[in-house]
């Protein structure tokens, strides 16, 4: 994978050193920096083959996952892009995330190119099992076959397992690859810059995004891809500013995130997709991750906005004491100082939309939703798709507003729909934990219908995939990926004394 470092040329770098420094920097190619002065709405010269429409420039509060894959979508159309980023600089933050096949296959129709190559820096969920298990001694209660067997049964893109950062570097490879392209629009990335606010000028139809410090910058549209802590949000929707935590408008979710990401071989490491194990009060999942680790998410019940806890490995030890040894051991490899923690919030879903004006919002901003589900990502990347599509038919400048309420009224069932399974995901754990010692009421009470459940709500997040793949590609890539991952692990495990990663050495 090569990553932009300047911008005024492509120049790569060798993939370890990438993977290693997780620091990356992107400017506007000369390109880009050229044309984005001159932003008057013209018709696109874009390729023969796109509609012809109103060359817009569009202002893209937040570099995250959503705002970067936004880029890329409205760059393929032909538009200006500048996005405004506060962070001064990307960091490797955050471990795996599952992309779905609504994610994948956004990807894919978006760019064959950014698809194949978060393919060759991910692992497939093909021929592995994912579900619930007995937090107590480890057994399966339920395997979510519906991950692999929908996307067989319909020829969608198979789900993936990303890093967060990985992911990222490859659509800030994309955005440089779209920007040394003449027949495609431009993105300018402004890191360092952070928005405040906005005011919108009836006349000329522009809006300011008003940044931190001084000075702004100018668009036809601002989108506010900023995430969960949205300033953009709070002052369309006359929120708290910059109000977080129980001050804000978000809820908070019932529960407290730990987490961590050890290097750790265990027997099964190949063979699992993720793994929720369940018991009284708390939660705790699995997912092997590339280089040979495992993240791992305790959710424990708990009230917000609390003192962080001092040696979160003696507290979870303590809380897990009576879990299966497999949930022990991932503690006792990780370190207090590398385990996270955090009071976890989502959203109700925004019934009132989330547009005003020329300006509009989009993934966490709009519909942050439990991780439980992960399908955050995904429905950011699916606002993506649909905005840039629905713009794309723009013929004049006073179509923006009513295009931004198409936008969101389009998006506003489905991300209602996916906010509230996560939701149900996590009460209807707390629900299911108490029979968990009654074993014979979840055999023949529960698990007969939970196939079909979880049938109709994969189903349901898989039905948005605007690409297909056939099954002999899906397969051969699977295979290739599978093979990759393994060996990548090994070289990590190989590296390490064993007394530092086994699960024979850690079972508790
Ligand atoms: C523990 C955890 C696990 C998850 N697992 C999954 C998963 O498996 N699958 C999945 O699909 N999703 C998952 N998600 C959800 C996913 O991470 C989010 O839904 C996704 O990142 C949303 O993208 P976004 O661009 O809307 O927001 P973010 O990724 O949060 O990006 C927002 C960006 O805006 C910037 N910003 C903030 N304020 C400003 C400002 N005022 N001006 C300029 N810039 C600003 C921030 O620095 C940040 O870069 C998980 C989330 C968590 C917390």
């Amino acid at each position: 994978m090569h990553m932009p470092r300047t911008s005024q040329q492509l120049k790569t770098a060798p993939k370890s050193s990438l993977v290693r420094k997780h620091r990356w920097m992107v400017r506007a190619s000369a390109r880009c920096v050229s044309k984005s002065r001159k932003i008057a709405p013209r018709a696109s010269k874009n390729r023969e083959d796109e509609p012809r429409h109103l060359k817009l420039h569009i202002v893209v509060a937040g570099g995250g996952l959503g705002g970067l894959f936004l880029a890329i979508c409205l760059t393929k159309k032909g538009f200006d892009v500048t996005v405004l980023e506060r962070t001064q600089q990307y960091r490797a933050y955050g471990g795996p995330i599952q992309l779905a096949s609504n994610g994948t296959g956004v990807l894919k129709a978006v760019s064959q190119r950014l698809y194949d190559i978060v393919r060759q820096n991910s692992r497939s969920f093909w021929e592995t099992t994912s579900g619930i298990k007995d937090g107590s001694n480890g057994a399966w209660l339920f395997k979510f076959d519906a991950i692999t067997e929908i996307p067989k049964k319909l020829q969608l893109p198979f789900a993936v397992c990303v890093d967060r950062s990985d992911l990222q570097s490859c659509l800030l490879n994309e955005i440089s690859a779209i920007n040394e392209d003449d027949s495609y629009g431009c993105t300018e990335l402004r890191m360092g810059t952070k928005v405040q606010s906005y005011t919108q000028d009836k006349v000329s139809g522009k809006v300011r995004a008003q940044l931190v410090g001084a000075g702004y910058v100018e668009g036809d549209i601002l989108v506010g891809a900023d995430g969960i802590w949205s300033d953009v949000r709070a002052q369309m929707l006359c929120e708290p500013l910059r109000g977080r935590g129980s001050q804000s408008t978000a809820s908070h979710t019932g529960f407290k995130l730990f987490s961590d990401l050890p290097i750790y071989e265990t027997g099964d490491f190949f063979d699992i997709g993720y793994c929720a194990y369940i018991g009284p009060n708390h939660y705790f999942v699995t997912c092997p991750d590339r280089r040979g680790r495992i993240q791992w998410y305790a959710f424990i019940k708990g009230e917000p906005d609390g003192e962080l806890v001092g040696s979160p490995k003696g507290f979870l030890l303590h809380q897990f004491r009576d879990w299966s040894s497999e949930v022990k051991s991932l503690i006792s490899v990780s370190d207090d100082a590398n385990i996270t923690q955090r009071d976890l919030w989502d959203r109700p879903p925004c019934l009132k939309g989330w547009s005003d004006g020329n300006v509009v919002l989009l993934g966490d901003s709009c519909h942050a939703t439990m991780p439980n589900i992960g399908q955050g990502c995904g429905l950011a990347f699916e606002d993506a798709f649909v905005l840039a599509d629905i713009l794309s038919n723009v013929q004049d400048l006073g179509e923006i507003e009513r295009s931004l309420k198409t936008y969101c009224a389009k998006r506003l069932g489905r991300t209602a729909a996916i906010q509230g399974l996560g939701r149900m995901n996590s009460e209807a754990i707390k629900i299911l934990t108490p029979l968990l010692p009654i074993k014979p009421v979840i055999d023949f009470v529960v698990s007969p219908f939970l196939p079909f459940i979880f049938e109709l709500q994969f189903g349901y997040c898989y039905s948005f995939c605007p690409s297909k793949e056939n099954l002999e590609d899906s397969l051969s890539n699977a295979s290739r990926m599978r093979n990759r991952h393994e060996l990548e692990c090994k070289d990590t495990w190989r590296d390490m004394p064993s007394t530092m990663h086994k699960e024979s050495e850690h079972s508790v």
